[in-house]
């Protein structure tokens, strides 16, 4: 495995991810249906769609218009919370990376922060309200630590799927106070939030899809 990931380990990454998904949907449809509309394995399943629709159809070979692409896609996603949020990780990535083509470990973190950071425009959920941001904030924080550790970028998807999915776990004792699961209040205790669920699903299909071709 070479040291840096350019486009074709990044197309690998995010089919990782589509698959990932797709072999868990109906698990964050029941999630959703607790607190919230029970669509979201639905909502992450057409994302995921369009996600490899648009590696497919990328014209540019670059990993900036592979990110805007697949950012791009996903913000086309109807169906609420999810498209938005998840669109905007990858737009700011894309704005982000510039002209690089090979990401080292403290790129891709660098990547990942500036995807945090545009997921964090788009909503006032901290850390601790049951959302997304509980998983993808271990995620980019365990990436930082594992490139600043010298850390390869294998070993850095592997530490952030890792924390992605300690993150979501946390989330079944917490309280939502975002999405439609908040009108439940107290009722949504006891179950992980679809989100961060899926969340976590991202990275640990980040995460196989690089090893399948490492
Ligand atoms: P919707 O709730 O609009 O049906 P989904 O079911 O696809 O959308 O996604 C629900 C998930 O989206 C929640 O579990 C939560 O993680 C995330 N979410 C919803 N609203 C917000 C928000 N305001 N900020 C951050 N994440 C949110
Ligand atoms: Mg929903």
């Amino acid at each position: 495995m070479p040291s840096t990931l350019g486009y074709d380990g990044l197309t690998q990454m995010l089919h990782g991810a589509a698959d990932a998904i797709r072999d868990n949907h109906t698990t964050l449809s029941q999630l959703d249906s607790v607190g919230g509309d029970g669509d979201h394995g639905a909502t992450m399943m057409r994302a995921m769609t369009r996600v490899e629709a648009a590696i497919k159809s990328c014209e540019t070979p670059t990993v900036k218009a592979l990110l805007y692409d697949v950012g791009w896609a996903i913000l086309g996603v109807d169906g609420g919370a999810t498209g938005p949020l998840f669109g905007a990780l990858f737009m700011a990535m894309s704005e982000a990376v510039g002209e690089a083509e090979a990401l080292d470990a403290p790129l891709l973190a660098h990547l990942f922060e500036a995807g945090l950071e545009g997921v964090a425009r788009n909503t006032r959920a901290q850390p601790g309200d049951k959302t997304m941001i509980d998983a993808l904030t271990p995620a980019v924080e365990a990436m930082r630590a594992a490139a600043d550790a010298g850390a390869d970028v294998v070993e850095m998807l592997r530490r952030a799927a890792s924390a992605a999915h300690d993150g979501a776990a946390s989330t079944a004792t917490m309280q939502a106070r975002f999405g439609r699961a908040k009108n439940i209040k107290e009722q949504s205790i006891g179950h992980p939030d679809p989100g961060a669920t899926s969340t976590a699903l991202l990275f640990q299909g980040f995460q196989k899809g690089i090893e399948k071709h490492a």
